[in-house]
């Protein structure tokens, strides 16, 4: 396995590659909001809020083709300052009965009740594989995992000995004919260029009382400053109400929201028509007022701001060994 860089060493800016206006998916507003010209690391990306329906996404964007190239060459050395080296030590993990891994932690708690004993399983972007190796052993459940990335393949097969399939959610889409009782999609929905098209035919794939997992960053109430939230990565960011627009243009309904306030929104869906109840109502709406969005976002950015200056007051009076006991009080 090859060395990992703890830090980017990414200079492009995309700027240069061919870009493309996006419509609104979910609303025929023509009308957004610009909230912010830059994302993480530095890198130019402008991200618009919809005056329609509340929804987050950059446009103009790069292209597919931009896109490809970009995961293809630069992706992972994009992500390092992420933990990247980090996560691979915790997977390896994740079959040491006396350690809890954060999936077991966080994702695997929200999930559980909703895994059908002895069902079929797609984990779609499975990553290292550890969802589908934890939900096998706690549910006996037959397993299937996609994951484009190649490194990511070779460590779930030698680290956790579980084979993963190269294929994209597109390839994938286009020839599977199986029905899944449980479908996970974390940290995957942010990415897509075509997310409801992707929606539409992932809830095809859901048996009538199959449950799809969303997991993403959490746009309404991210403690994070803007320029680190937005990222050329993440074409969409969403809320509880906007995930729920998808949601019913797809035949879907959202059935456990996860703390809807969170910096992190977890959300659990199933078909239209299934047995579940759906969500109340109070804890779908966030997010469903485009203007209270960009608020949030923008009093974040002048929050983040004051952080900063503040911290350059305090470097120029006291030096800059005092850099790292502020970090205590000042993190990122
Ligand atoms: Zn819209």
């Amino acid at each position: 396995m090859s060395e990992i860089n703890s830090k980017t060493t990414l200079k492009k800016d995309y700027t240069d590659k061919p870009h493309e206006s996006v419509p609104c998916p979910l609303c025929d507003a023509q009308d957004d909001y610009e909230l912010a010209t830059v994302g993480y690391p530095g890198i130019p990306v402008r991200n618009v809020i919809c005056k329609g329906c509340g929804l987050v996404r950059i446009n103009p964007r790069m292209t597919k083709k931009g896109y490809d190239d970009f995961y293809m060459e630069d992706f992972f050395e994009y992500l390092n300052p992420y933990g990247r080296p980090h996560y691979v030590n915790t997977i390896e993990k994740t079959t040491d009965d006396t350690f809890k891994t954060e999936a077991e932690k966080y994702t695997i708690p929200f999930v559980i009740p909703y895994v059908k004993e002895g069902g079929k399983v797609l984990d779609i972007g499975a990553g290292f594989g550890q969802i589908l190796y934890l939900l096998r052993k706690l549910k006996h459940v037959s397993i299937y995992g996609i994951e484009p990335d190649p490194y990511s393949r070779q460590v779930a097969k030698e680290k956790i000995g579980i084979e993963l399939s190269a294929d994209t959610i597109e390839e994938f889409l286009a020839k599977n004919t199986e029905k899944y009782d449980y479908i996970h999609l974390e940290q995957v929905f942010e990415h897509l260029l075509d997310p409801l098209v992707l929606l539409k035919g992932i809830a095809n794939m859901l048996t009538p009382e199959g449950v799809l997992y969303i997991g993403v960053p959490g746009t309404y109430n991210y403690a994070v400053a803007p320029d680190r939230f937005f990222e050329l990565a993440h074409t969409y960011g969403y809320t509880p109400a906007t995930l729920r627009l998808f949601a019913e243009k797809a035949g879907l309904k959202i059935i456990l929201v996860r703390d809807p306030m969170s910096t992190g929104l977890d959300v659990l869906m199933t078909h239209k028509d299934a047995t579940y109840p759906e969500e109340k109502e109070e804890r779908m709406v966030q997010g469903a007022d485009w203007k209270d969005t960009k608020n949030r976002l923008l009093s974040r950015k002048r929050y983040f701001e004051l952080r900063g200056r503040l911290k350059k007051i305090i470097v120029s009076i006291f030096g800059e060994k005092i850099k790292d006991r502020l970090k205590k009080f000042l993190p990122k």
